[in-house]
């Protein structure tokens, strides 16, 4: 049972929401808030309003981005015959900044991960598939994170995918640049051989 009083209550029930805040700190920003000037009060209100009526996701590819279609999709120097695959919206910016990648992005938002009760219908895998349909695609490029969840992931599109007659590739999981043998785990270092390319 609470003490507080019930709009308390939701006050802090809405903070404790939030990654990493505990019972707590909510109990101390909801106190907060009441505590607040009117206008210090609104400010706050109108920079969460403000932020979610701008901000949306790209409807094509899943990306947060102010326009939509998002600055990657609707750029003619993108080729739209190649998509790269990531879990999160900030993947792209990782990407982004090799200047490497000259294909578009689809975001997965998450990852299958059973253990967390993550299927495959609670990401969007079933948009990149409508993609794919809609024609016109010569490459997935599956650029989730190499861990169980990413494998796995990457493991359940490929197998969709490649029925189509569709180019799937993996990124090469490797040794890091700069880094010794001796020191590199097994995992890590038969990730490597497995990834080997001609020279
Ligand atoms: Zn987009």
């Amino acid at each position: 049972m609470s003490y507080y009083s019930p709009s308390i209550e939701k006050l802090i029930e809405s903070f404790e929401k939030l990654p990493s805040i505990g019972s707590k700190t909510a109990a101390r920003l909801a106190f907060y808030i009441l505590d607040a000037s009117e206008e210090e009060t609104n400010e706050f209100i109108s920079a969460i309003v403000n932020a979610k009526k701008n901000l949306k996701y790209c409807s094509k590819c899943y990306n947060i981005s102010d326009t939509d279609p998002c600055m990657i999709c609707s750029n003619p120097k993108r080729d739209q015959s190649i998509i790269c695959v990531v879990e999160d919206v900030r993947d792209i910016i990782a990407m982004e900044r090799t200047h490497e990648f000259k294909g578009v992005y689809h975001v997965l938002h998450g990852s299958i991960s059973p253990m967390n009760g993550v299927g495959p219908d609670d990401i969007r895998i079933k948009e990149l598939l409508s993609r794919i349909m809609d024609g016109g695609i010569k490459e997935i490029i599956l650029a989730t994170n190499p861990r169980v969840e990413g494998e796995a992931t990457a493991m359940y599109i490929s197998k969709l995918v490649k029925p189509l007659g569709i180019k799937v590739t993996r990124i090469a999981h490797g040794i890091p640049v700069g880094g010794d043998l001796e020191y590199t785990d097994e995992v890590t270092l038969s990730k490597a051989l497995e990834g080997r390319r001609e020279l």
